[in-house]
């Protein structure tokens, strides 16, 4: 039996905690070393096999799961985050499912909460947006010319954007040309969540780009804009409200 599992954003105590009992009782782990915590590792049995993806090719690691699936062993695939974004996980689920190999999935925080959560920040306020795009820009891995960060800026919601920290300045004309302001606020958060090593940005489309320069970042960091972000006038929920009526509570005024 293989688990994929989500191991979270980078603080140990992130992962679910069926994911936790999952990895301590994988007998083989395979998890993805450019990016999942080492620390998390701790919580396997001193006899695991473990290994780092990084270094292997989808076959490989198809290899070692098949060996253990013949001795009988249970496979932990760990992924950063939640395994349903940026993870290269559908061709290792494919694969699994054409060789009859069972398996489940366990989810996990992806990056872009633990973001939010180092932040102090919800995505959806009520007046300003409803809507979050979780997307990359295109670099090496191109995107869809339908969801350009072009065409997607344009509906001025919260934007999530993964894998792109390199490409900033090129996020900000794509940005601007869609119509969002030079004043709109942005954050960048590296390792979000990592004890000691998380960095928090906050600055605006005209002056990103130079402080993350600054801070020299250039990898593992998620991309926040939006109005959002903008701590001025911000209008308050109606769920709190008390002009307001729903299921559980009957206005007050
Ligand atoms: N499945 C993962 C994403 C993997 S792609 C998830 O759900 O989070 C890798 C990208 O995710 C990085 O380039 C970065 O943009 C983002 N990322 C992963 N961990 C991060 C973290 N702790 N803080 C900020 N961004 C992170």
């Amino acid at each position: 039996m293989v688990h994929i599992v989500g191991a979270g954003p980078g603080d140990p105590e992130l992962i679910t905690v069926k994911g936790q009992r999952l990895l301590k009782e994988a007998d083989v782990v395979i998890y993805a070393g450019s990016l999942v915590n080492e620390e998390i590792l701790k919580l396997c049995k001193p006899e695991a096999e473990i290994y780092n993806s990084a270094q292997m090719m989808l076959e490989e690691i198809l290899h070692v799961i098949s060996l253990a699936e013949k001795a009988g062993k249970t496979t932990v695939r760990l992924h950063t985050g939640d395994p349903s974004l940026y993870g290269a996980t559908q061709e290792q689920m494919d694969a699994m499912q054409a060789r009859g190999i069972e398996f489940d999935v366990t989810p996990g925080v992806s990056s872009f909460l633990a973001a939010a959560a180092s932040l102090k920040q919800e995505y959806t306020l009520p007046g300003i947006t409803q809507t979050v795009i979780i997307t990359r820009r295109g670099g090496r891995t191109p995107v869809p010319d339908t969801e350009s960060l072009k065409k997607l800026a344009q509906h001025q919601t919260t934007l999530c954007i993964f894998l792109s920290v390199s490409l900033l300045p090129e996020i900000k004309r794509d940005l601007l040309s869609a119509g969002f302001k030079s004043s709109t606020p942005v954050a960048v958060v590296y390792k979000a969540s990592w004890p000691n090593e998380e960095k928090i940005i906050r600055g605006r489309l005209d002056t990103i780009v130079q402080q993350v320069q600054e801070a020299n970042i250039d990898r593992t960091a998620m991309i926040i804009v939006g109005h959002c972000l903008n701590s001025e006038s911000r209008p308050k929920s109606k769920l709190y409200s008390p002009t307001f009526s729903h299921m559980f509570r009957q206005a007050r005024i």
